[in-house]
């Protein structure tokens, strides 16, 4: 089993965070889970991007210095990732010591190589993006994804060798066919690339809040150049040189489909040029709105991770924005959907079951676990569904589709309550028909364990509930699919104990 090394986008720190923001630190976790499930040595970082100038003014006018007022906002979104059981391994500030080390680091190297030079800048600046905008771009002087004035900037910057890299970049492309996915995305870069990239600002000199320039320490290192160069910083750039070498490359960058040109682009350009290996692959995921409407705070339209998972559950939460973010496109978040999924698929299709089959196992086999004594073609029939459904998943896993890889396991879900329905467990207990029973109630315990492990990534809550009630301790999380996915090896005798309802059936509410 080797390394898996996983990141997502760091947050600016100014503004609190939402369910939409909630989406791609879930989705790490889902990936992060899964991986070490399956045996690999992890290291999942996540954190928050403190050196914009929204910082620097809001800071100002709360009359703070910038550090303390990032000191503030921190602690909201750890305790939102706690809430939705999002277990990272370092929570990078970009004001760490040991990332401002590395921003230094590496923009030497880059400057050594010749690939940075000084010149003047004009042009229209959106604070909000914290990127220079084309006139073509402004509506009515405004960026259109801010709806927020541009300001004029002007003033001597330096400079990235940028457009020495398209060969190289699309040729990487090419090369790695996973490098940016999904698809779409991958072809957008491709044309951006394609129409010709231009050399950009890696510096400001206007304000004070900032990593500054290792060469000209007047200068500070531009926002976005700043925040990419995380991703190293916390795999031990600066420091430990075997750490380095055993971390990097990242296997994945999580993102936003709205920094794809900034993890596509530019970051393999500064990687390339100061001679370090590029990431193995970026995963762009879609946008999460709110009934229809853009997810935002200053709009009011907005969910708080830590009210819903307190409203719902963790597990509830993460299973539902799992699975209705596709893999390739957008998603919208309405309270109906959410209560309707919440009962018929959770409350209903797996909650049921999971109680059902348990107290069954209770009720007619004196709270034990029954060993296979009359085997039939049927029972091949369940074990063949099942190992056959697990390694379509496992698939769906390794490929980050993890919205089709539920599918799979719901498929699961139905097919157990089905076969709950067909056999009638009851009526051979009435009938005596005890080895036929005993055969029906081991194969619905063994689908269970075996969708309670499918299931812990998504829902790590709910699968430790069921391991307790199987009466199996899955030890170390590290490994437990190659400990779990075998077919029959729940212990013939295991004592049983009832959960309770998994996932209480609940009122459609609105937070
Ligand atoms: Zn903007």
């Amino acid at each position: 089993m080797g390394k898996f090394y996983l990141t997502t986008a760091i947050d600016y720190v100014n503004a609190p965070p939402h369910l939409g923001h909630a989406y791609e630190k879930v989705c790490a976790d889902v990936i992060n889970r899964y991986r070490k499930a399956m045996g690999d040595n992890t290291f999942f970082c996540t954190g928050v991007d403190e050196h914009s100038l929204n910082v620097y003014r809001q800071a100002k006018a709360k009359n703070m210095s910038p550090r303390q007022y990032c000191d503030e906002m921190v602690p909201a979104f750890k305790l939102a990732w706690q809430s939705l059981g999002i277990e990272y391994d370092r929570f990078i500030r970009t004001t760490d010591e040991d990332h401002i080390a590395s921003v230094k680091k590496l923009l030497q190297k880059i400057y050594d190589k010749g690939d940075i030079y000084k010149d003047k800048y004009k042009g229209w600046y959106c604070v909000s993006c914290e990127a220079y905008l084309q006139e073509s771009d402004l509506i009515e002087g405004k960026c259109p994804i801010h709806n927020r004035k541009a300001e004029w900037l002007e003033e001597e910057n330096y400079f990235f060798r940028l457009s020495g890299y398209s060969e190289k970049i699309l040729d990487h492309i090419n090369k790695c066919g996973n490098f940016i996915t999904p698809e779409a995305r991958k072809n957008e870069i491709i044309n951006i690339i394609k129409s010709g990239l231009q050399d950009i600002s890696i510096s400001r000199a206007s304000e004070g809040w900032g990593i500054e320039l290792p060469f000209d320490p007047a200068q500070t290192v531009y926002v976005w150049i700043d925040a990419l160069t995380n991703y190293i910083s916390a795999a031990g750039f600066s420091g430990d040189k075997r750490r380095f070498k055993e971390l990097w490359p990242a296997d994945l960058h999580v993102i936003g489909k709205d920094i794809t040109r900034f993890h596509c682009i530019i970051w393999p350009a500064m990687l390339l040029s100061a001679g370090i290996s590029l990431p193995l692959r970026i995963y762009a995921h879609g946008f999460m709105t709110l009934e229809g409407r853009k997810m935002s705070k200053t709009e009011n339209n907005f969910i708080d991770p830590k009210n819903i998972a307190e409203a719902a559950g963790s597990d509830a939460v993460r299973y539902f924005i799992v699975k209705e973010m596709p893999y390739d496109d957008d998603m919208d978040f309405t309270w109906d959907r959410f209560w309707l999924r919440y009962n018929t698929h959770l409350a209903n299709d797996f909650g049921n079951l999971s109680s059902r089959i348990l107290s069954m196992a209770e009720k007619y086999c004196g709270n034990r676990i029954p060993g296979f004594s009359e085997r039939g073609k049927e029972d091949d029939e369940f074990k063949n569904v099942f190992c056959g459904l697990t390694d379509k998943y496992q698939k769906l896993m390794d490929d980050c589709r993890l919205s089709s890889a539920l599918d799979c396991a719901w498929e699961l879900v139905a097919f157990a309550n089905k076969y709950v329905e067909t056999s009638q467990p009851w009526k051979l207990h009435k009938a005596g028909q005890n080895g036929k029973l005993d055969n029906v109630l081991r194969n619905l315990l063994e689908g269970l364990r075996v969708i309670s492990v499918l299931l812990y990534p998504f829902m790590p809550v709910a699968s430790h509930k069921i391991w307790k009630g199987l009466g199996i301790k899955p030890g170390e999380k590290q490994g437990i699919f190659s400990e779990m996915k075998p077919w029959g090896i729940l212990p013939e005798g295991g004592m049983i104990e009832k959960t309770g309802m998994i996932f209480p059936r609940k009122e459609k509410d609105k937070l």
